[in-house]
């Protein structure tokens, strides 16, 4: 069951508009060491196999930079683990239960850093960005690129309280 608590926790640290907008050069300024990745919204269109454009170029950008990359998905393992072959063997985490913060430990582990030198770009607040507050990583959110007509409406009353929260914030603008 997705949580959907507000939370003072839940406030990205960095706001993108797409993951391929993120150069090495930000990760290192934010002070990250290694990127974790959402899926669904954020690098792959929803509950699908196509990723975003842009997303086979991002990874050679980052592997070039020397920064690890790791999926961090809540996904079944078996989507996981075939789109990780589809990105040549990309690690990741499936079933990572977000915004459980165990995940993000385990990931920054893999990748060889500390967790508050990991980064996990994500596009839901109460999952990716909550979860990352909440283990001390740095949070990254970045817009969802999926047309909300096409989801369901739990998920569209998501986004609202999503939204309002922003709004509520101050960070209207950056929804
Ligand atoms: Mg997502």
């Amino acid at each position: 069951m997705l949580n959907t608590s507000l939370s003072s926790n839940s406030i990205p640290k960095y706001f993108f508009n797409k993951l391929v907008d993120i150069t090495p050069e930000d990760i290192f300024s934010m002070g990250a060491k290694a990127v974790g990745i959402d899926l669904d919204n954020t690098s792959f269109y929803d509950s699908t196999y196509k990723p975003f454009p842009g997303v086979y170029e991002w990874l050679s950008s980052m592997k070039k930079a020397g920064i690890p990359v790791i999926i961090v998905s809540n996904t079944y393992e078996f989507r996981a683990n075939r789109i990780s072959k589809k990105l040549g063997g990309l690690p990741y985490i499936g079933n990572a239960n977000k915004p459980d913060t165990k995940c993000f430990f385990e990931a920054a582990k893999q990748c060889g850093v500390d967790v508050s030198e990991f980064a996990m770009v994500g596009d839901q607040l109460f999952t990716d960005i909550q979860g990352a507050n909440n283990a001390g990583a740095i949070s990254v959110r970045v817009k969802y690129m999926t047309r909300e007509i096409l989801m369901g409406i739990r998920f569209r009353l998501v986004r609202r309280r999503e939204r309002l929260y922003l709004e509520d914030k101050g960070l209207g603008d950056k929804v």
